[in-house]
This record gives structure tokens, sequence and C-alpha cells, in this order.
């Protein structure tokens, strides 16, 4: 029987700008997502009916919660096939912390059924359909580097090096919703704590370059301050990947996980330095392009 087998990658942004609260409830964004080697497996196959989804993982649910689930649902509505499927996860991307695990396998999802099917929708439709799953799944359907911003809806791909990066995830989600409405709270009580707009060009110039002092300053987070007040160990462990030798260290989305970017020299050393304070951490390197 045909089966699909794809990677759903992981992701981390690099660099993620959060706007003033707009009137119909959203904030605008600016940020650049680089999809990892770091990755789930999602394996999917047609069945007479229904869908049923199994995954190696007791963290995430196998039901109508699971976004992959949500997406397989969204798949066979908009392109009218009337079948079923068996959706297998592997998940070896740490769940609930920024990295975009649920996105991810939704993506892989769409995609899969997708190329089951003969390709019913066209990946435009795809991304469209993936938007309403959750605002990392067009880019994760892209599977490259790209540029975001608006809600999250306008996406450019930017050509980025293979990084090395160390990725530490404490074992502890932060909810991005939790963390939209601590940071509208913070702006309204307190000075203005938004990080100069990032630019994705001259991030990318700077990476391409090998400059990581020059793109350290992009590799800012405007949900830092909030997640750092609530989590204090976050910013230890920011602090502590710098002075373990990353170029630079950031929160991913709206936390949990904590990067470092390693150019200048082999990540070993700094990942055994993080070991040694007692913050281990993961290496992975982004997808180049
Ligand atoms: P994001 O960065 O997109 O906000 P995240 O990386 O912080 O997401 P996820 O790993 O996607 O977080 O998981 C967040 C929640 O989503 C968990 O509580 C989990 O139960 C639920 N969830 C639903 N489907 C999945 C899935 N396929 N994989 C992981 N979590 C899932």
């Amino acid at each position: 029987m045909a089966v699909v087998t794809l990677h759903a990658r992981a992701k981390v942004n690099l660099g993620l700008w959060v706007g003033a609260l707009r009137p119909d409830g959203y904030h605008d964004l600016v940020t650049v997502i680089a999809p990892l080697a770091l990755a789930d497996t999602v394996a999917t196959r047609p069945a007479r009916s229904g869908i049923v989804l199994r995954c190696d993982s007791a963290e995430v649910p196998c039901d109508e919660r699971n976004l992959a689930w949500k997406a397989a649902e969204a798949f066979f509505a908009a392109s009218g096939i009337k079948s079923g499927c068996h959706v297998a996860i592997r998940k070896r991307i740490p769940v609930g912390g920024g990295l975009g695990g649920g996105s991810a396998d939704a993506a892989a999802t769409l995609a899969g059924l997708n190329r089951l099917f003969g390709s019913p929708l066209s990946p435009a439709r795809l991304r469209r359909i993936g938007a309403r799953l959750g605002s990392d799944v067009p880019a994760l359907l892209l599977g490259r580097p790209c540029a975001v911003r608006g809600r999250g809806e306008r996406l450019r791909r930017i050509s980025l090096p293979r990084l090395n990066l160390l990725l530490h995830c404490p074992g502890h989600g932060i909810s991005t919703a939790w963390a939209y409405r601590a940071l509208d709270r913070m702006r309204q009580s307190g000075p203005a704590l938004t990080p100069p707009v990032l630019s994705p060009r001259l991030l990318s110039l700077y990476l391409r370059r090998n400059e990581p002092d020059r793109a350290a300053p992009f590799l800012a987070n405007s949900f830092e301050p909030v997640a750092f007040r609530r989590f204090p160990a976050l910013r230890r462990v920011r602090n502590l990947l710098l002075q373990s030798g990353a170029d630079a260290a950031c929160l991913s989305g709206s936390g949990s996980t904590v990067y470092g970017l390693v150019m200048k020299q082999d990540w070993k050393d700094p990942m055994a330095a993080m070991s040694r304070h007692g913050s281990p951490c993961l290496a992975t390197s982004t997808i180049p392009a």
C-alpha cells in the first residue's frame, strides 16, 4: 500500500520582532523562520474512512486535538476527496518549546496527503489551509528559510547558510497566548520595550558573509522581557550560552527553548561547557538555502 513518509522539521525564529496590538486584536511581527535538521517523521497512508493517528510520544494527543489530525481534516475538506487516512508520527521535536513541533507535523501531513492523493491542491492553496491551522505552518510547508511579516501570512524566501545551533529546551512550555497578553500588559504599564525592527535582508547578508558580530544584534526576541521575568532561568541560560562561546543567543518563538548560534568555533566546546553548567543542549543545524 502507498505510504508517504516526510520529515516534519522543527524551526527556530532567528530574531522575532512583535509590534503593538492592532485594532483587530493581532500583532504585526517580523521574524526569520529557519527549518532545522531536527525533525519528527510523519507517515501518511490511505484508509477507507476516518482518521487514525498514532504517535510514539505520550505528551501528544492522538485525537482531533492533534494539529496533524486537524490538517488531515482540512485536506479532505478542501480537496473534496472522500477517503480517510492513517497518520503515524515519530516524535523527536521537544513538545511545547517554541520549536513548532505541532505545526511541523501539520505541514508534513498536508504535504504527505497531497502527494498521496495526486496533488489535488496547489502549494499556495496548501499554505492558505496551513495558515488557518497555525501561524508557522506556511513557512514549514516551504521547508526553507523565510522572512515572515504581517500576522505571519506574508512570506519571502531568503538565503541563509547552514548554521550550527545549540538548543536548550527547559522541559516546560510557554503559552503563546499568555506571552502576547503579558507583553501587551508590560508595554501598557512600562517603558517601550520593543527592540529595533528586525531586518531579514541584513540578517541574511551578515550570516552569509560569516559576520556573527554584525548579525547578533538582530537575534533579539520581543518576548524575552516577559519570558525572562516569568522564568529567570531562561535569562541565565542565554547568558551561559554567550559565556560558553556562542556568538548570539536568543529565545525561539514565545519560548521556552533558548538557542545559541555558534559560527566562530566548533560547537563541541560550547556544548560541553553548557553540560558542565548543568544546562545541557541539543546540537542541530539549520537547513541552508
Ligand atoms: P509553537 O512554537 O508553534 O507555538 P510549540 O513548539 O511551542 O509551538 P508544540 O510542540 O507544537 O509547541 O506543542 C504545543 C501544544 O500542542 C502541546 O500542548 C501539544 O499537546 C499540542 N499538540 C497538538 N498536536 C501536536 C503535535 N502533532 N505535536 C506536538 N504537539 C502537539
